[in-house]
């Protein structure tokens, strides 16, 4: 047993030393990363446009916009939900996006996804747990990712939305379950469809394999970005069918 302590002594005395002399650079700008964050530097956290109300009760959507020089200017301030949900209302109980799409959180969330970067799921996570500081409506008992299709998630060697709710549940205190929910179809990329489409393009292709932990339960969806809502909005269709109370859909990112 001392053994295997001193061993792990010595990794940890060789690991502090690496560090030291080649410390990890930022995924995203190649400068050295924060100490207390080695996959981003602070110029890139930093930079990064937080998403706060004034916003849609129902899916987020911030009521202002930036000015040329990334001020935060406040939009109209129209009734408690955006033009978007009061056209076709989601079936989440609540969105919200931890960021806008764009700059320093596009570039970490493509590394992540594409290039396999996957220490940046602790940042970008992060993001979504500190979203979830400005005030859930409800304290979930769940947090459930979006899933990948099997073969999608086999290509890639990991599901992105897993990787993010394991790390806002452990900061929440809540469990993740990444088994409720499977895609029982694989989807077209829903980048060049108008909204319509996207919703036809979902429908059915998501189904709970595990209810009996849904009744009545308030549950966190979360997945790394937020176009139209159409995958979190059939993905909440399915869990609140199968008993779960609520749905709230956290997102790292959203488009607007
Ligand atoms: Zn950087
Ligand atoms: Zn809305």
């Amino acid at each position: 047993m001392r053994r295997v302590r001193s061993m792990e002594h010595v990794a940890t005395v060789v690991r502090a030393a690496f560090d030291l002399l080649f410390p990890p650079l930022c995924l995203v700008c190649g400068q050295p990363g924060a100490a207390d964050r080695p996959s981003l530097c602070d110029a890139c956290w930093r930079s990064i446009v937080r998403l706060g109300p004034p916003w849609c009760a129902l899916c987020g959507r911030p009521f202002w916009i930036l000015d040329a020089a990334g001020a935060r200017l406040d939009g109209h301030a129209p009734a408690d939900l955006c033009g978007a949900c009061r056209r076709h209302r989601p079936a989440f109980t609540y969105g919200r996006s931890a960021t806008l799409y764009g700059g320093a959180v596009r570039e970490a969330l493509h590394a992540f996804k594409f290039s396999g970067k996957t220490a940046l799921a602790a940042p970008l996570g992060d993001l979504l747990h500190d979203a979830c500081a400005l005030g859930l409506p409800l304290a979930p008992h769940l947090v459930v990712p979006v899933p990948l299709h099997r073969g999608r998630e086999r290509e890639r060697g990991f599901n992105q939305a897993a990787l993010l709710a394991g790390r806002v549940a452990r900061r929440l205190g809540a469990p993740v379950a990444t088994r409720v929910l499977c895609r029982v179809r694989s989807t077209r990329a829903q980048a060049d469809l108008s909204g319509v489409e996207r919703r036809t393009n979902v429908r059915g292709a998501f189904a709970v394999r595990d209810r009996a932990g849904l009744a009545g339960r308030h549950v966190l969806l979360v997945d790394d970005v937020l176009t139209t809502g159409a995958t979190l909005s059939e993905c909440a269709r399915v869990l609140i069918d199968a008993g779960a109370l609520t749905v709230g859909a956290l997102t790292v990112a959203r488009v607007t």
